[in-house]
């Protein structure tokens, strides 16, 4: 009899801490890497792309400005436009961090994140999101061969790519009580290595008792919890870890919302209604969220409770192989009614 040989690739670099962009150079060069191609996106350029190659003393490095909006076939074409790098690296949102991974992938050398917020999970995981026939689509890629966050500045960023983190980063709670649920209905099996990796990451967070969000211990923590979310995936293989019936009401909204709001701060939303649908966690969730004043932060955002509605019932229709809390009927209507209900949601529609 043979056993499974579990070998998951895991990323070589991994430097979270204050300053690490101005030790790139040294960083690449232990990994023997001599020529690379960093991708920036219009505001990473105007505030990096100078700074960088200014630190650079014998490694080549190109440095390219990308636009926004790139759809998948655009894409190709210009990965196989560049030359032959040692590695590609991306600077920047999720968009760059998203085109990076996916032009390191086709072109089949390493892939290095460098994300300037800590908006959601993508920086850390093996898929993307890309335009693929107008259509934000998720497309398999490779886990980062490094993850590199300069703590300075994400102490920049405006409050809400903060808060977006922390929604991505609490929808391992809900995700992973789908996921058990989906088990017990016989649709799928628990990975439990992946599954501890996604629970420890989130508890840890949550765990971590501070209110201000731009605290670099907050950041680190943050940003620690949603790499190995990232790392959780590629264990397992699928993004069940990190994305459950939550995820599907986000993904739901950025089609029928006339104005979807940023991917975790969505996502946030959904798992304090999803936890509330599964009972379990609600209430640590919703003092998190109270805490770090992620729901004040949506009191501003004027949200239509109508997106909402549509979005639960759609869900399920985005991943029909699934089968989350929100694919039984009975639990999509508890969350009609909760979102209906809830005396919290009623003061954050517009
Ligand atoms: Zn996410």
């Amino acid at each position: 009899m043979t056993y499974p040989i579990t070998n998951i690739a895991i990323p070589a670099i991994l430097e979270i801490k204050s300053g690490v962009i101005y030790e790139l150079e040294n960083i690449l060069k232990k990994h023997q890497f001599v020529n690379v191609a960093i991708l920036f996106d219009e505001f990473s350029y105007e505030n990096y792309a100078a700074i960088l190659k200014g630190t650079f003393k014998s490694i080549k490095l190109d440095t390219i400005k990308m636009k926004a909006n790139v759809n998948l076939s655009e894409l190709i074409e210009h990965a196989f436009l560049l030359e032959r790098y040692d590695a590609v690296i991306a600077m920047g949102g999720g968009t760059v961090i998203d085109y990076g991974k996916y032009i390191a992938f086709s072109r089949r050398v390493p892939y290095i994140s460098i994300p300037t917020s800590a908006s959601n999970d993508g920086f850390a995981s093996s898929n993307c999101s890309l335009i693929v026939n107008d259509k934000k689509t998720t497309v398999p890629a490779k886990v980062p061969f490094g993850i590199i966050v300069d703590i300075d500045i994400i102490q920049q960023v405006p409050d809400h790519f903060l808060l977006a983190g922390v929604g991505d980063l609490l929808s391992n709670i809900t995700a992973l009580y789908d996921w058990e649920y989906e088990e017990q209905n016989g649709v799928s099996q628990v990975n439990h290595f992946a599954a501890m990796l996604s629970k420890k990451a989130v508890n840890s967070f949550v765990r971590t008792p501070m209110t201000d969000i731009h605290h670099p211990i907050f950041i680190k923590e943050l940003v620690s919890s949603l790499t190995m979310g990232g790392i959780a995936t590629v264990i397992s293989g699928n993004s069940a870890p990190i994305s459950g019936s939550e995820h599907l009401i986000s993904h739901a909204l950025d089609h029928v919302s006339a104005n979807p709001s940023m991917h975790g701060i969505q996502v946030g939303i959904a798992t304090y209604i999803m936890a509330n649908v599964q009972e379990h966690r609600a209430e640590r969730i919703a003092k998190v969220f109270t805490r770090t004043r992620f729901f004040d932060y949506i009191k501003d955002l004027q949200l239509d409770k109508n997106d909402y509605v549509q979005a639960i019932k759609m869900g399920p229709s985005i991943k029909p192989k699934r089968y989350t809390y929100l694919h039984d009927e009975k639990y999509r209507e508890k969350a009609l009614s909760f979102i209906d209900k809830d005396p919290l949601l009623k003061t954050l529609w517009k």
